[in-house]
């Protein structure tokens, strides 16, 4: 099984479709047992949709923007 740290290192990659089926099976399983890890997928899944539903150019405020997205999704 995977430790958090491998699994965090590898949640871009998996939220990209970049990993082989091994690691992405070795991901799912660490997801299963790990909420901690699941509640990071999570939130770096809504970031990248929110990300690219950001209006182009980007805002000088982004984080506050991205902040604010998210809060609205969240309710
Ligand atoms: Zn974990």
């Amino acid at each position: 099984m995977l430790t958090c740290k491998q699994q965090v290192a590898r949640s871009s990659d998996y939220l990209d479709g970049q990993l082989s089926f091994r690691e992405r099976l070795l991901v799912r399983h660490h997801l299963m047992f790990c909420p901690n890890c699941r509640r990071f997928i999570k939130q770096m899944r809504l970031m990248s949709a929110t990300l690219k539903k950001l209006p182009e150019p980007l805002p000088t405020d982004l984080e506050q923007t991205v902040e604010r997205m998210m809060r609205e999704r969240s309710r």
